[in-house]
């Protein structure tokens, strides 16, 4: 299913949600196109572009500054599919201080690793293992949270991504919906 990008009245990325509901936000007049997929609707009326990014016409309050959800997926799109490591292709997650000495199921201990590097490190703290990360990891943000929620990001989102993403929910659950039909 083709997916849209909302904004928010301020230009911030909000959320992802199908093609189909971004196309009825903008019939209602809840938002307008910024960017279409090329695609065109045909109803029996009219025929209109079918929309890759959207802006709501009014501001939508975000409560707090939500997370992604912590999974596989996310983690390894997060990490560009590469181990933290040593840069080879990754297989596995790897808790930076593991889970037996404490370490938390969290966006900044847990990284991609590879079969090799992760067994190399086993249940070993970082500064014990001579091993060394390319980068300290962090949860999501900006591109990357679309990045982790979806795998791909569509070019035409990329310039409203840089901003801080205030992102109600990424999968677009029923509160979400629920804020957009306000
Ligand atoms: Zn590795």
């Amino acid at each position: 299913m083709s997916r849209a990008l909302v904004l928010n009245a301020t230009y911030e990325p909000l959320c992802v949600v199908s093609t189909r509901r971004a196309l009825l936000l903008v019939l209602q007049a809840k938002a307008e196109l910024l960017s279409g997929t090329g695609r065109v609707y045909h109803s029996a009326r009219t025929s209109l572009a079918e929309p890759s990014v959207v802006r709501l016409a009014y501001f939508v309050r975000v409560p707090h500054q939500a997370h992604v959800a912590l999974n596989r997926r996310a983690i390894f799109a997060r990490d560009g599919h590469r181990c933290q490591y040593c840069g080879a292709q990754a297989e596995n997650i790897d808790h930076i201080v593991p889970r037996s000495k404490g370490g938390l199921h969290a966006w900044d201990n847990v990284v991609a690793a590879c079969r090799r590097c992760n067994a190399r490190k086993r249940d070993h703290l970082l500064e014990d293992s001579g091993m060394k990360l390319r980068h300290l990891p962090c949860a999501p943000r900006g591109r990357q949270w679309a990045l982790a929620a979806l795998g791909t990001v569509a070019p035409d989102w990329e310039p409203y991504l840089g901003l801080p993403a205030t992102v109600v929910q990424l999968n677009m659950p029923a509160e979400g919906e629920a804020a957009l039909s306000a």
